[in-house]
């Protein structure tokens, strides 16, 4: 029988999460042996392949329009789609941005940055577009939401063990963690 296939993303993230996906350490290969990592980040292959994946996992907010495809490309290439970290589940630390216009993180970001000399915010129009921080669940549906700043390694190895095994998994007190 095919292995089910998984695909991973980052949008707004530190990356956090990813490495707490790395921090499986030997139970990665273990886990490699139930399920096919198609594509991610951290692997040579990035992008969601076009026919489909049974499980998409995201790491990040979604705040601006290339995070937006992203997390919409992934929802229509995968089955299921998990939701790990903060950053994914409730927005995050990257939410604090809402408070504020978005000129004024950019202008921390571009010009009153500790290490910048002659900084401008730069031209372009991505960057320039104003911008609401989201949580994926407010851009697309989202399956399973395994929330932590990161999740613990023990937590997605479950989560990604009970779904290569083709069940929905059980998040409990026990496995959840608000930072
Ligand atoms: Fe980083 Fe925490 Fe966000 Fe994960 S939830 S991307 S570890 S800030």
């Amino acid at each position: 029988m095919a292995k089910p296939k998984i695909a991973t993303d980052w949008m707004g993230a530190c990356s956090g999460c990813h490495m707490s996906l790395l921090d499986m350490d030997e139970r990665l290969v273990e886990l490699l042996g139930k399920v096919e990592l198609t594509s991610s980040p951290i692997t040579d292959l990035k992008v969601p392949p076009e026919s489909g994946v049974d499980v998409g996992v995201l790491e990040g907010a979604v705040n601006n329009t290339d995070n937006e495809h992203v997390a919409k490309r992934m929802r229509q290439r995968c089955k299921i789609l998990v939701a790990i970290g903060d950053c994914a589940v409730f927005g995050g630390i990257l939410g604090m941005r809402n408070f504020e216009p978005a000129y004024v993180a950019l202008e921390r970001a571009y010009e009153g940055a500790d290490t910048t000399v002659d900084g401008k915010v730069p031209d372009s129009p991505e960057i320039m577009r104003p911008v609401v921080n989201r949580a994926v669940n407010e851009v697309v549906k989202v399956d399973v939401h395994v929330p932590g700043c990161p999740p613990r390694a023990d937590v997605l190895y479950y989560v990604l063990s009970e779904l290569a095994e083709g069940r929905i998994p059980k998040l409990d007190e026990t496995k959840l963690t608000y930072d």
